[in-house]
């Protein structure tokens, strides 16, 4: 999303497989090569330690966020990348700024960090909640892109993923998680309540796309009910922004001429 454009999500086809090398087969057959090169630039990131890349992945319930890093740490290794996860927040989270949480695990120079949710949060279902008043929620816009403009100052590449599912595709991901033991403990009877108030979070989405898309922290909409393409899609974003960051092996601080290993 390019800063300051509109954004209407309801003409976005969230089956759309725009760009993708080919159907599901031809795609995942480039996937072992994506993940090398992935492997490759992050490993290079973190031998450089001068810049950081964080990845917000932000969804609709049952939208991918969990397949999607599992996904992409097929070609991340766990040495100088994580996950973090954001929860409903804490009793002493609550005593403090939305934001103090989410800046203690931000990157730090070298790191590829993935957020699970996000600050995105407190402008999502805080505000369809009420959980604070709009006084409150709204100037968090603001907050959100100095936030990032600060970690941005600090080396950060940020990006910012909208993992976008149809209504009817949740409805038959839900189902098949209450069909699935394997997957019925992903869900939750508020889900169902969430549900009902699916236009409500496409106009808070909505709003904090358009408000937040920066030059130094984009957002991307990927269509999202193809698996498969959406996997593509986002290690393609990744892959992106790392080759545009380009880091380097770093230079030799000692003087290795002559060393012999006896
Ligand atoms: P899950 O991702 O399924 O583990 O669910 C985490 C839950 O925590 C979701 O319902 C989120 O909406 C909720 N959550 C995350 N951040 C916040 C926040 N800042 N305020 C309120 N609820 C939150
Ligand atoms: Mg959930």
């Amino acid at each position: 999303m390019r800063p300051g454009a509109k954004v209407d999500l309801a003409s976005i086809d969230t089956r759309s497989h725009d760009g993708a090398p080919g159907g599901k087969e031809e795609t995942e057959a480039t996937f072992p090569e994506l993940i090398a090169r992935l492997e490759e630039l992050q490993e290079r990131l973190w031998a450089e330690r001068e810049q950081s890349l964080l990845i917000v992945l932000q969804a609709m319930d049952a939208g991918g966020k969990d397949g999607t890093i599992k996904h992409l740490f097929r070609g991340l290794n766990p040495a100088g990348s994580r996950v973090a996860s954001f929860q409903a927040p804490t009793e002493i989270e609550l005593t403090h700024d939305f934001l103090w949480r989410v800046h203690q695990v931000a990157p730090r120079r070298g790191e590829t960090v993935v957020f699970n949710r996000s600050h995105y949060e407190d402008v999502l279902i805080v505000r369809v909640h009420n959980l604070v008043p709009e006084t409150v929620w709204r100037p968090r816009y603001q907050h959100i892109v100095a936030f990032e403009e600060t970690l941005a100052a600090a080396s950060a590449h940020v990006v910012k993923v909208f993992l976008h599912i149809s209504k009817e595709e949740q409805a038959q991901r839900f189902r098949d998680r209450l069909e699935d033991p394997t997957k019925r403990w992903k869900f939750r009877l508020g889900d169902v309540e969430e549900r009902k108030r699916w236009d409500d979070y496409q106009a808070a989405y909505t709003e904090a796309i358009e408000r937040t898309s920066t030059k130094h922290a984009p957002w991307y909409i990927v269509p999202a009910d193809r698996k498969w393409y959406r996997n593509w899609a986002v290690s393609q974003i990744v892959l992106e922004t790392l080759e545009a960051m380009n880091p380097q092996y770093p230079p030799l601080t000692d003087d290795l001429t002559g060393v012999e290993i006896v």
